[in-house]
């Protein structure tokens, strides 16, 4: 059987990864320039260097025993690791608490390792923007924003956020209806993120906090990260922040996001800086099941927004999504 998967995201990952392992030819396409989706590493020049940010997700958890294998089969080859770091909450007036959960992993040298290990021996073609199907339950092409096209498929796994995913199917020859409506009631708060590089050798006594209170909620030392730079700061804005500043100019962001937080603990003043919006970050509302299926049963979709905002949400939707397409 012949399956394409829109999206290298973990979701599309784990979804090709269940298609393969029952015997199916799966192709996976991505609009991105390499695998990843939200699990995402960003390579920026500054004047310290060259630095790595994870700007996505900042570390993953497992509670299925699915991705706990996936994780513990990605240390063993080396390109994911328990991520031990100093972790506490700090509320407006000051109050530090150490934070407590489960076992944290992160990618090496970078998230977005997770999802290329993820997808080692899977096709994946990358810079290619899907922007419909066409044809008939069983026999699908994909029309890309370049104008090409492939196919035919048999089945078809769409990965993308719910909003994309709308758009794709809104265009799409065949019966969606319920599929989109599903989609619509879904809702994704957007995140400022901003990577800011200051002088190596400041400690504010912890490597990631949960800020409560401001515009700023998550701040981390990339020093702190297995093999990470020293120097490099995440900081990550509330979804209310976020949500209202959503169109402001990004360089107001970094500005902004960074005097809030470097003033607060005294650190050193940014020599570099770079804002990032991510429109579709975190799921607030999902949809409540693992996968859907189109009535014909050839074109289903997943992601973590079925699920909920976690990144082992996308891993056990994709999952589940590839057996719905084989059932
Ligand atoms: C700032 C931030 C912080 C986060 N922190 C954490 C955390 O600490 N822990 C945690 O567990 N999770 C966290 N998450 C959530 C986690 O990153 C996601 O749950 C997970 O990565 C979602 O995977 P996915 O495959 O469902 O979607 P995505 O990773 O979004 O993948 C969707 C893919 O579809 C592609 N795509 C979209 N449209 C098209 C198109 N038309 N054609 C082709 N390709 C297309 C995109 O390029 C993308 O690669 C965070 C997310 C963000 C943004």
């Amino acid at each position: 059987m012949r399956v394409a998967v829109i999206g290298a995201g973990l979701a599309g990952a784990a979804a090709a990864r269940s298609l393969m392992a029952a015997g199916a030819s799966v192709t996976v396409f991505d609009k991105g320039r390499g695998p990843g989706g939200r699990l995402s590493t960003r390579r920026a020049e500054t004047p310290l260097g060259e630095m790595c940010f994870d700007h996505g997700a900042q570390y993953v958890t497992a509670t299925s025993s699915s991705f706990s294998a996936f994780l513990s089969a990605a240390g063993d080859a080396g390109v994911a690791a328990p991520w031990l770091a100093r972790l506490v909450s700090i509320d407006r007036a000051g109050n530090v608490d150490a934070l407590r959960g489960e076992a944290r992993w992160v990618g090496l040298p970078g998230m977005s390792a997770l999802v290329k290990y993820a997808l080692n021996g899977v096709e994946v073609r990358q810079t290619r923007r899907a922007k419909r199907l066409t044809g008939a339950p069983g026999s699908w092409t994909i029309r890309f924003e370049d104008g090409s096209t492939e196919g035919p498929f048999e089945r078809i796994a769409l990965t993308l956020p719910p909003e994309q995913l709308v758009d794709l199917l809104a265009r799409s020859d065949g019966d969606f209806a319920r599929v989109i409506s599903g989609a619509r009631q879904v809702e994704i708060a957007p995140c400022w993120t901003v990577m800011a590089a200051t002088e190596p050798g400041f400690d504010p006594g912890f490597d990631g906090a949960k800020l409560l209170g401001g515009a700023v909620r998550w701040m981390a030392l990339t020093a702190a990260r297995p093999g990470g730079a020293p120097g490099g700061v995440v900081l990550q804005a509330s979804p209310d922040w976020s949500q209202a500043f959503l169109e402001h100019d990004a360089e107001a962001v970094a500005r902004i996001l960074c005097e809030e937080v470097f003033v607060r603990f005294g650190m050193p003043q940014p020599v570099w800086s770079n804002a990032h919006r991510w429109r579709y970050a975190m799921v607030t509302t999902p949809a409540g099941s693992a996968a859907d299926i189109s009535d014909s049963r050839t074109v289903g979709c997943g992601g973590d927004w079925r699920l909920g905002g976690r990144a082992e949400c996308a891993w056990d939707s994709g999952e589940a999504l590839g057996a719905a397409l084989l059932g």
